[in-house]
């Protein structure tokens, strides 16, 4: 079926923008440098964005840039002041999905700051997961001071020894079972918006089993509204 829509988005796209529609808003997609992969289909992303995300969850991204940014220094994608910025180098439709999703749990974290974390339910769950890990890791000979451990917060030391020293393919093959992926140990921040990640891409029993009070505070989100 070929609808309004669609005419509105294929005319768009050879401006190099591009719209992701919600019950209330319009969240445009502009691409400033094209992605440098074929294998990218800006179609199926947002039609994959607008089925999977609830509108409220949206409500704090007013655009999305893609380009070559040097101020993503090295990452994928972030989520500032209202716009979330990706990389021109994501390589296929499903990476740029999950980094999107990524972000959109960052941009949510302000306005339901109360609702995530004001319990301290969340941390504690982190901090014994991060108790956990530090076992693991010292026993493998990778140590590193507990004060870095017991800090919620992201610290760019931490995250290098997670991702440089120990790896992550060494570290996934360490921790099954503790995170929904292992990127949520850097930060409590990380380690929701992990999940959240994890939750709207198909692994929500992942979430629910390594994670329980994080899986009920993204549900409870889910049926949240604004
Ligand atoms: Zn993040």
């Amino acid at each position: 079926m070929h609808t309004n829509m669609d005419y509105i988005r294929e005319s768009a796209s050879k401006r190099g923008e591009y719209y992701i529609h919600s019950q209330f808003d319009t969240i445009p997609i502009l691409i400033k440098d094209p992605f440098m992969s074929d294998e990218v289909n800006m179609e199926e992303f947002i039609d994959e964005i607008e089925t999977r995300i609830p509108r409220h969850l949206l409500q704090n991204i007013e655009i999305i840039y893609v380009g070559d940014f040097p101020d993503l220094d090295g990452r994928n994608a972030a989520y500032v002041d209202g716009a979330i910025y990706i990389t021109n180098k994501e390589p296929t439709t499903h990476d740029i999905l999950e980094n999107v999703i990524h972000e959109i749990a960052h941009s949510i974290e302000s306005t339901y700051g109360t609702q995530i974390y004001s319990d301290n339910k969340l941390q504690n769950e982190f901090l014994g997961k991060r108790e956990k890990l530090k076992a693991i890791l010292d026993a493998q000979g990778y140590e590193f001071p507990e004060e870095y451990y017991i800090n919620t917060e992201y610290t760019r030391a931490f995250d290098e020894f997670l991702s440089d020293r120990v790896g992550y393919p060494t570290l996934l093959s360490l921790t099954m079972g503790l995170f929904a992926s292992p990127y949520g140990a850097t930060s409590l921040r990380e380690y929701f918006a992990n999940g959240f990640e994890k939750f709207y891409l198909g692994e929500p029993r992942l979430v629910k089993e390594t994670s329980p009070v994080l899986y009920n505070t993204i549900a409870r989100l889910y049926t949240e509204s604004a």
